[in-house]
């Protein structure tokens, strides 16, 4: 059974959340401050949180930033700010994944499910992915379109692999830079837009009707194909 820690100060929607994951058959832990959070988590049978950033006791990131230095599950924030600073801030601190509030509840669950599916160690395991004519072998490194192999540079492969074994996730890109470019890189996002541009083009992909990568304008990219 899965577990699921909700953060929620407004006792209305913490109530709602709680009931619509138990009709899903999810176990729920709910606390209302950011100092229950810590203390639920550290117990760690929690397998998912979703932790709201607007807190009575401490700032969401905060929270987020200590969950962060004792655990690995996956944290969606709950977030009214709609700004993309903040957005970014909280994929930057750790966080898997965001809904902005108001929030349709089958969004949520769609997000918890996605963060669940990417197992610990998918990070290592051989991972073949099929989307119509297109395969991509990331354990041979191999891409093929129709059977027809696909030629992808380094830096264009590396870009993939990291989007495919993060299905679903929102990768920010200060995050993608840092990991393909180097750690002295985070700003040059225009090297990312050539670069995903490139990547689409090759495997058959429409920016404006994405089946595979999704860009979310001014944070990152996410990898949607099932
Ligand atoms: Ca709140």
């Amino acid at each position: 059974m899965t577990t699921v820690l909700v953060v929620e100060d407004d006792g209305a929607l913490r109530r709602a959340l709680g009931l619509s994951l138990r009709s899903r058959g999810i176990e729920v832990l709910d606390v209302a401050t950011g100092e229950q959070a810590l203390n639920v988590a550290a117990d760690g049978r929690a397998d998912l949180i979703v932790l709201d950033l607007g807190l009575p006791d401490m700032d969401g990131v905060d929270v987020l930033k200590r969950l962060r230095s004792f655990t690995t599950v996956p944290v969606i924030v709950l977030t009214a700010r709609d700004r993309q600073a903040d957005k970014v801030r909280v994929l930057d601190a750790g966080a898997d994944d965001y809904v902005t509030k108001p929030f349709d509840p089958e969004e949520l669950l769609a997000r918890i499910r996605a963060a669940l599916r990417r197992s610990p160690d998918a990070e290592t395991g051989p991972v073949v992915v099929r989307v119509g004519d297109l395969e991509i072998d990331l354990s041979r490194r191999r891409i093929t379109r129709d059977d027809e192999p696909v030629h992808l540079t380094r830096t264009e492969l590396q870009l993939l692999e990291l989007l495919v074994r993060n299905p679903e996730k929102l990768l920010t890109q200060e995050y993608l830079l840092r990991e393909v470019w180097g750690a002295g890189y985070g700003t040059e996002t225009n090297y990312l837009r050539v670069y995903i541009g490139q990547l689409r083009k090759k495997l058959g992909d429409d920016a404006t009707n994405p089946r595979l990568i999704v860009t979310e304008p001014g944070i990152g990219y996410r990898w949607i194909a099932e």
